[in-house]
């Protein structure tokens, strides 16, 4: 078998079976030069797999599962490939929408200085957002407070702030859904 058919072959067949059967374990593709491609990808990609040189990275050599990187991305669109056991948890609600604008001054109320200090917070946007949503800065104050934020709990699993409407923590590595 050519080198481009046996690629071609990989690919047709994680696009046609991307998960293991049985146990439905998430698969992906090697390429040769150890790149990972997407369930996707070997999709959309498909003839330039069935036409590679071997060398120009879509020579698919093998198809695996990964079992957990949590951390695996396709090389060709970025997007993260999902793992049997690695998975980021779900995100938590922390205050709905209906606190309005309300929630910087809510989400800060609790924060001491050397919360603020561990959480990568600057002190000043913490008292801003305390203040309320009359002080000068508030919004501004919360703004740097999303962007800023990374909490990491016990598991080692690092937290963010995401805000669309609702305030919610998300794991790194969870993709929210757009709206
Ligand atoms: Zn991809």
């Amino acid at each position: 078998m050519t080198t481009q058919s046996q690629s071609l072959r990989l690919a047709d067949q994680l696009a046609a079976n991307p998960y293991t059967w049985p146990g439905g374990y998430p698969l992906y593709a090697i390429t040769s030069d150890g790149g990972a491609l997407c369930k996707e990808c070997v999709k959309s990609e498909r003839e330039s797999i069935g036409t590679t040189t071997g060398t120009d990275g879509w020579c698919v050599v093998a198809v695996e599962a990964n079992w957990e990187d949590p951390a695996l991305y396709c090389d060709h669109c970025g997007k993260r490939i999902e793992s049997a056991y690695a998975e980021p948890p779900e995100p938590n609600l922390v205050l709905s929408d209906s606190h309005g604008r309300y929630i910087p001054q809510l989400w800060c109320a609790d924060v001491t200085e050397s919360d603020a200090e561990r959480l990568g917070l600057s002190w000043w946007d913490v008292q801003q957002c305390q203040a309320g949503p009359d002080a000068e800065h508030y919004w501004e104050a919360w703004g740097g407070i999303l962007r800023d934020c990374v909490m990491t709990d016990e598991n080692g699993v690092t937290w963010r702030l995401h805000q669309d409407g609702d305030l919610w923590e998300v794991a790194d590595g969870y993709e929210f859904p757009e709206d």
